[in-house]
């Protein structure tokens, strides 16, 4: 086991969360007393293990307003981008070559969306305004008659700005063109309804609500319309032929649990996590020169992405890292040192893109935590800036 003493208040939770013991719990009996393959039909192993992802299909669907027919398991959501995105372009190509999606999409939207430009397929970015939303006129106006996919997530993965799902649907449907959302911030965290919210398509992933990694699904619209799909992995034709590996209980029982109890809990959390991203903020912007990234309420309760203005921003990490795990950018790019672009579409400059801290709270984050972290936010800032006050100018 790695050491774990002394680690830093974690506050990276749109990166991934820890597991919730109720959740490990409930996967605990299809590792090694109910292991079957649930594609075995001749015995009661088979039977067992195919029960339990019945019932976590009807679940999973239950919680969007799909039906369980309508629910495709993957590994993720970057996998479950890439079926739907993929997948319908592979299926429409007759009907029209144009996708739209917007630019702070995550990564597993875009590049996808820019393999398909290499086959010759066209691809419109949307811009943002500055508080992160879409405008919606922008999204009408990109729409023609060669359009077969729009791509727009629910919630954004670095600044927690919730897009208008309900009327995108809406505007797509009314052109003819297939929706798909990213919801892998939003499932369990905001309501989510297929139905009354125009959606044909829709990624998921168990990770980041307290789930295991390596689960997900991706829900197809069956009825008005039926979206088909070309299949990206072949095999044994599992999962009507979509997405052909044998499932894993664990993780499929494991995710439905974090799903159900994100829901059931939903609205109870999000006043909570409200009301420490408040007390963040209200300790952070006592300083000067700190600005707020996103729309400030229309955003995920636990979301906190700040631009610090006269410092530097890897010496910003450095400084918060002691204390705490947080990230500057999206997770999956800060590989490569480049400024996040998610912030480069809300017209942040290069320098303040670099000096971006996000904060995700979570489910096991406290007052306390928070309290400490702003602490150790406010010295490193104000330190900082000191040691820019004393070098000479050149
Ligand atoms: C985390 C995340 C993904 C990737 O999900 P995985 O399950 O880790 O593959 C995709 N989109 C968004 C918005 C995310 O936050």
């Amino acid at each position: 086991m790695p050491e774990t003493r002394q680690r830093p208040i974690y506050l990276d939770c749109h990166a991934t969360t820890p597991m919730d013991e109720r959740v490990l719990a409930a996967m605990m009996p299809y590792f090694t007393e109910y292991f079957g393959n649930p594609a075995s039909i001749n015995h009661p192993y088979g039977w067992e293990a195919e029960a339990a992802v019945k019932q976590a299909r009807e679940s999973i669907a239950n919680a969007i307003d799909a039906t369980p027919e309508e629910i495709v398991w993957t590994s993720g959501a970057t996998e479950a981008n890439n079926l739907a995105i993929k997948g319908a372009a592979e299926a429409y190509f007759t009907k029209g070559r144009h996708i739209v999606t917007v630019a702070t999409e995550h990564n597993a939207v875009l590049d996808p969306c820019r393999y398909l430009e290499s086959l010759g397929f066209e691809v419109t970015i949307l811009p943002v305004q500055s508080d992160g939303l879409l405008d919606l006129d922008d999204l009408e106006k990109a729409l023609r008659e060669d359009t077969i996919l729009v791509s727009v997530m629910a919630a954004n993965n670095e600044i927690g700005v919730l897009q208008s799902i309900e009327s995108i649907g809406e505007i797509c449907h009314d052109r003819g063109v297939l929706f798909h959302t990213d919801a892998a911030q939003a499932i369990g965290k905001i309501p989510l309804n297929v139905r009354s919210q125009n959606i044909d398509l829709m990624s998921l992933t168990a990770h980041k609500i307290y789930g295991p990694k390596g689960i997900g699904a991706l829900y197809v619209r069956r009825r008005n319309p039926r979206v088909k799909l070309a299949p990206q992995q072949h095999g044994g034709g599992h999962e009507r032929g979509l997405r052909s590996g044998t499932l894993c209980p664990p993780q499929i029982v494991g995710f439905a649990k974090a799903v159900e109890l994100g829901i059931s809990e939903m609205s109870e959390e999000t006043q909570r996590l409200t009301q420490l991203r408040q007390r963040l903020w209200n300790k952070l912007s006592q300083l000067d020169g700190i600005y707020l990234n996103g729309h400030p309420e229309r955003r995920l309760s636990g979301n906190l992405n700040i631009s610090v203005e006269g410092v530097d921003g890897q010496a910003l990490l450095l400084g918060l890292q002691p204390v705490v795990a947080v990230s500057s950018g999206s997770a999956c790019t800060s590989a490569k040192i480049e400024p996040s672009h998610v912030l480069a579409a809300l017209g942040r400059s290069e320098t303040l893109a670099y000096a971006s801290v996000r904060f995700g709270i979570g489910r096991f984050n406290t007052a306390e935590e928070i309290d400490l972290a702003a602490e150790q936010a406010r010295s490193t800032i104000e330190s900082l800036r000191r040691v820019t006050l004393l070098r000479p100018q050149a």
